[in-house]
């Protein structure tokens, strides 16, 4: 049985990259998909995770202390032993040691995210949800979604679409705007690049496009992975054949995101990866142009 909560690990306001307008966005926790390239890690995991800054320690020893894992040495971090329970972030003044993801009832959410109610309707923005993956939480997504529509706030969710269709179904009559990742053309390689293969995802897009649903794809720009003329052309075939004219946009790969990966602990598979070059984007473009699709794609 649904508790009607969800875990949450950051709320971005004033976000004007997901959606029309002055937005908020709402990053839940959780993830079926593993990209090595992913720029949110802290996402993956459907659990509590603790982050480690190792400048920002001072060595005060209180979250030792407040484990109660840690009988006097070294507190639980990790360590398949953490229980997640924050105890040691709670305690850390510093800001060294935090935990991602927070757990909000979907009520206390509407009721924060709707304050900027105004700023949201002025510009012609809205709140999206995004992640990880809100799909897999999308009887929250709807409790949060139905109480905000309620209120005439524009709402969209950014999806990787690696979930059962019953998903959608909830969130169609509740969502203004898919925004829907496609990370390669087939499932080989779909498969290499995210841990799982691409027919669900295709399946579930060919759907939501037929169903009218409005939708804003984008592709994830990732050298020696799928930034080929090849790759991206078969992808912007898909979409065509979608029989719809459905933007898409182009997001470069950028490696911003290592330092997160430091904080949990984790390898970051593509850490060595450069950005792809303005010129490689704009040729990239040119071949969604080429088939008669509006691509959203700017130099950073
Ligand atoms: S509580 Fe924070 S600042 Fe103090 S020792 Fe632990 S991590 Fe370092
Ligand atoms: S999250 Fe809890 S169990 Fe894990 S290190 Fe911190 S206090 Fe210990």
């Amino acid at each position: 049985m649904y508790n009607g909560a969800g875990l949450v690990f950051n709320i971005q306001r004033f976000s004007i990259h997901d959606g029309p307008g002055i937005r908020t966005t709402v990053f839940l926790k959780g993830c079926s998909l593993r990209c090595y390239w992913c720029h949110n890690p802290e996402s993956l995991g459907a659990a509590p995770e603790l982050q480690f800054m190792p400048s920002r320690c001072i060595g005060c020893g209180a979250c030792v202390e407040a484990c109660p894992l840690s009988r006097g040495k070294a507190t639980a971090r990790f360590t398949p032993a953490c229980l997640g329970c924050g105890a040691c972030a709670d305690v850390c003044y510093s800001g060294a040691l935090t935990l991602a993801g927070k757990e909000y009832r979907a009520g206390e959410l509407a009721e924060a995210l709707l304050k900027d109610r105004e700023l949201m309707k002025s510009s012609g923005g809205g709140v999206t949800f995004s992640g990880g993956e809100p799909l897999l939480k999308a009887d929250f997504t709807a409790l949060v979604f139905t109480a905000l529509r309620a209120e005439g706030v524009h709402t969209a969710v950014e999806t990787a679409s690696n979930v059962p269709w019953e998903a959608f179904g909830k969130l169609l009559p509740l969502t203004k705007l898919f925004i829907c990742d496609i990370k390669a053309p087939d499932a080989e390689l779909h498969r290499k690049g995210t841990g799982a293969g691409n027919e669900l995802i295709l399946e579930n897009l060919r759907r939501l496009a037929a169903a009218g649903a409005d939708i804003l794809f984008r592709i994830p720009v990732i050298p020696c992975y799928n930034d080929s003329v090849d790759s991206i052309g078969r992808i912007g075939a898909f979409i065509k054949s979608l029989g719809r004219p459905l933007p898409v946009e182009l997001l470069a790969f950028h490696n911003i995101c290592a330092g997160k990966y430091d904080a949990l602990g984790r390898e970051f598979a593509a850490r060595g990866t450069k950005p792809p070059p303005g010129a490689s984007m704009e040729k990239l473009a040119n071949t969604l142009r080429a088939l008669q699709l509006e691509v959203i794609w700017k130099q950073q």
